[in-house]
């Protein structure tokens, strides 16, 4: 899945390798998918890139925003999207939602795993589009200070269930932390993702803005997750902490076997000694 460190990556690489380059055709692939969203019908995707050229690329929490010049803009990201670029026609993956081949010969597939975005919106419906959430301050973000981080739990009743783990990637959310990226910045806090947020002390909520910057900044600085790929097919370089792969195995701070457990819609991994 795309999260945040993955989709500032893509991003980047697709600016570098992209931009400039004139689309001679494109579509919405040539595979059906229920789970592939897409906001037009292939006709009209043909028909809007037709001619195009490539703008910037930029990444906003989990979501990838290529410009379609002048006045479209491609969204993909926050889900199960294999993007790629490809130098010749025999390269491209055998199934595919999204196509586009450039003048000078090169291709950009995105092929849909589970659920994914290719949507293809007017530059002005962008911003306000749910995917997007243009309007949020991301973790990255000079704006994500601690002030702003702690003011976010301010939304939280005192007498609330709410858990850490929903605070964090539902409501209110931190824009570009899933399930995925929660795993390590939870075991690096200490902080199990069960406890409630009002359970949270102050030194705890400090540790746990520390972590979210500290492990995306690694992630991104590493290229992305080992789990995840680049344009260019290749995985990044950094290694979670835990994940399936250590479950049963030695927690590296105390020793305590790595635990997974099902909680909310996904695989939690954790250390039940160190995350209280
Ligand atoms: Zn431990």
């Amino acid at each position: 899945m795309i999260e945040l460190p993955e989709a500032l990556v893509i991003a980047r690489q697709m600016s570098q390798e992209l931009k400039g380059k004139r689309i001679a055709y494109g579509n919405r692939g040539n595979a059906a998918h229920k789970f592939a969203f897409s906001s037009g019908s292939p006709k009209e995707y043909e028909e809007i890139f037709k001619g195009r050229r490539m703008g910037e690329v930029e990444g906003h929490g989990s979501a990838i925003l290529a410009s379609i010049e002048p006045d479209y803009v491609l969204v993909f990201g926050g889900g199960g999207e294999r993007i790629l670029y490809h130098q010749e026609e025999r390269a491209l993956p055998k199934k595919h939602h999204l196509l586009l081949h450039f003048e000078d010969g090169a291709y950009l597939t995105v092929t849909v795993q589970g659920w994914g975005n290719t949507l293809l919106l007017p530059q002005a419906e962008v911003g306000v589009h749910p995917h997007v959430q243009k309007d949020r301050i991301t973790p990255l973000d000079d704006a994500f200070t601690w002030g702003y981080f702690h003011r976010l739990f301010g939304s939280v009743d005192e007498d609330s269930a709410t858990s850490i783990k929903y605070f964090v990637i539902s409501e209110p959310g931190v824009w570009g932390i899933g399930n995925g990226c929660l795993q390590d910045i939870l075991f690096r806090a200490k902080i199990h993702p069960r406890r409630r947020v009002v359970d949270v002390a102050e030194d705890e909520r400090r540790a746990l803005y520390d972590a979210i910057k500290g492990t995306l900044t690694q992630m991104v600085a590493l290229g992305g997750r080992e789990s995840e790929c680049d344009l260019y097919g290749n995985r990044g370089g950094y290694v979670r902490i835990l994940d399936g792969k250590t479950t049963g195995k030695p927690c590296p701070e105390c020793g305590t076997p790595i635990e997974k457990i099902q909680y909310l819609g996904g695989a939690c991994y954790l250390c039940p000694s160190c995350q209280t």
